[in-house]
């Protein structure tokens, strides 16, 4: 039977090739020019082509906008050599490529038209060893939680189960728990990294130190495939919780109290404050929530609820306090409370996989080092409530960053938001299913407007990971000063720059 090391071995590179040292043009000079079908038999893993039946859900994404996207074939990938092996292919063949993980890139730059998919969705492990954890790069943050709760352990994963290694801890990681944990791509010790001419090797702090230091913040699809990570988790068992609500005329208010209260908060606690309007039809109510969520158990948050309750000056609706095993509060957060970890998938990419696609969503954000004045908050709820649109889903999100996350330089690692305490983002979708131009036009126009809002009060950056195709300075917002040694890191380590998307660096 031929196997993948003698296909090689056909194209003149075995022993170069076993050491993961052949370089890509010694490839591209001796590789016949081979059909897809024989890719497809050097691969440990599978290939779908358009004539495969699961075609259409191969190529999907998360987002369903991008369905109009059709790649000439999507290599799920088993190992490291598939990788190597489908980028020498792409090169060889003169293909576009795209790298994808989980597929919840909101830019859509996992995919890419008549282009060859290199999907390492189903290299996801997640296991602990004697130094920390492995997470395959198509782990997604649901087994994330699940595979390290077992062992009371945690990173500060985000808060939507379905967003994968691959992407999420390239790009940083944030979530509910990041002032306590830091952001997630601080845990990283290692990545196991395919570079642009197929070389496999090693990033951390010894080896290949400069990649190392640009996966950490800066961005997934630029400078190699990472294939795996290893993390140093931090022990988390139970989480002490209360959500409360107040009624919407209260929102600014409740904006200003947050804010005068999140200047003191300790950083073992987060908060995700949260404007909800499930249809945006004209009448209807939006809901506004504070979630607040502690990693002290011994009765601290009790203490800051109050705190935040006196300095908005108005008690809440309803008040929900939950003490809890970690897993079961992330189960809540990824909507997955009443599903298994099976479940808790894509529909369509994991037998079982529940978790339903969205239509259409368009996030747009700033990051934050100070809060909004009142005249910031007032004008942020004004835009929320205009132009309503039934059918559509509208939110802001409003994230506490900083903390342990800002013990850490910017220039220490590529994540140069150091000095955020805080994101907010706007966010409109639509359910899956056909989304009209012009809910679409509406949904734009939601997110331009908040963006535009909230815009003179921040810092000037966004974080990556919240891709937004339409910010027009975005080398700049992502990246910050961080940028020109980001550059120089891709010309070294993709000089053809093989790894490019609408918003790569080049
Ligand atoms: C509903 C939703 C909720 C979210 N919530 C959070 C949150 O709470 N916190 C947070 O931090 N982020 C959040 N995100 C953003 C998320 O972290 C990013 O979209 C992330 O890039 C997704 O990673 P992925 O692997 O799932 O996506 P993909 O679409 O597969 O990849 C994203 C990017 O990374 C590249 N890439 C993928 N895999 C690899 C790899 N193995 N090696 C190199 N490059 C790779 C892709 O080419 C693409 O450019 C959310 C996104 C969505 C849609």
């Amino acid at each position: 039977m031929v196997n993948r090391r003698s296909f090689l071995a056909g194209a003149g590179g075995a022993a170069l090739a076993a050491t993961g040292l052949m370089p890509n043009s010694a490839f591209a000079r001796t590789a016949p020019k081979s059909s897809w079908d024989r890719l497809s038999r050097h691969l440990d893993g599978r290939l779908v082509l358009p004539s495969d039946a699961d075609y259409t859900t191969a190529k999907q994404l998360y987002l369903a906008q991008f369905d109009d996207i059709h790649p000439r074939a999507i290599a799920y990938c088993t190992s490291p050599e598939d990788v190597s092996l489908c980028l020498r292919y792409a090169q060889d063949q003169d293909l576009p490529l795209a790298v994808r993980s989980g597929g919840n890139c909101a830019g859509g730059y996992s995919t890419k038209q008549n282009s060859l998919v290199i999907d390492v969705s189903k290299m996801n492990e997640v296991s602990l060893g004697r130094h920390g954890a492995r997470l395959g790069a198509g782990a997604e943050l649901v087994d994330i939680t699940d595979g390290l709760s077992r062992e009371g352990l945690s990173i500060a994963d985000g808060y939507c189960p379905t967003v994968a290694a691959g992407g999420f801890l390239t790009g940083g990681g944030v979530g509910p728990f990041t002032r306590s944990m830091g952001i997630a791509a601080d845990s990283v010790t290692s990545a196991k990294v395919v570079l642009a001419d197929g070389r496999i090797v090693t990033a951390s702090p010894h080896e290949h130190s400069d990649l190392f230091w640009a996966l950490r913040g800066g961005g997934g699809g630029n400078f190699g495939i990472v294939t795996s990570y290893e993390v140093t988790p931090t022990p988390l068992t139970d989480l002490d919780t209360c959500t409360l609500i107040w009624p919407y005329d209260q929102a600014v208010d409740l904006f200003d109290g947050w804010s005068k209260w999140q200047a003191d908060v300790p950083w073992t606690i987060g908060s995700a404050f949260l404007i909800t309007l499930l249809d945006a039809a004209p009448g209807n109510v939006p809901v506004v929530s504070i979630f607040l969520g502690c990693v002290d158990t011994s009765g601290v948050l009790a203490g800051e609820v109050e705190r935040l309750i006196s300095a908005v000056g108005k008690p809440p609706v309803q008040r929900r306090p939950v003490k809890a095993p970690y897993k079961d509060i992330m189960m809540g957060f990824y909507v997955c409370d009443d599903k298994t970890v099976e479940q808790c998938h894509r529909t369509g990419t994991v037998g079982g996989g529940l978790v339903p696609r969205m239509g259409y969503g368009i996030w747009r954000s700033r990051l934050f080092s100070e809060p909004l004045p009142h005249e910031g908050w007032t004008k942020v709820v004004e835009v929320f409530d205009k132009d309503r649109l039934a059918g559509q889903m509208r939110q802001l999100q409003v994230v506490t960053m900083g903390g342990r996350a800002n013990t850490v330089a910017r220039d220490a690692t590529a994540f140069v938001h150091r000095d955020t305490i805080f994101s907010a983002a706007f966010l409109a979708s639509n359910a899956e299913g056909h989304t009209s131009d012009e809910a679409v036009a509406s949904a734009e126009k939601f997110a331009d407007d908040g963006f535009n809002a909230v815009d003179p009060y921040s810092n000037g950056e966004t974080y990556l990971n919240f891709y937004d195709p339409r910010l027009p300075d975005w080398e700049r917002s992502y990246y910050g000063s961080n940028y020109p040694r980001l550059q120089r890191i891709k010309r070294s380590y993709d000089p053809h720059n093989v790894f490019r998307h609408a918003q790569s660096v080049r």
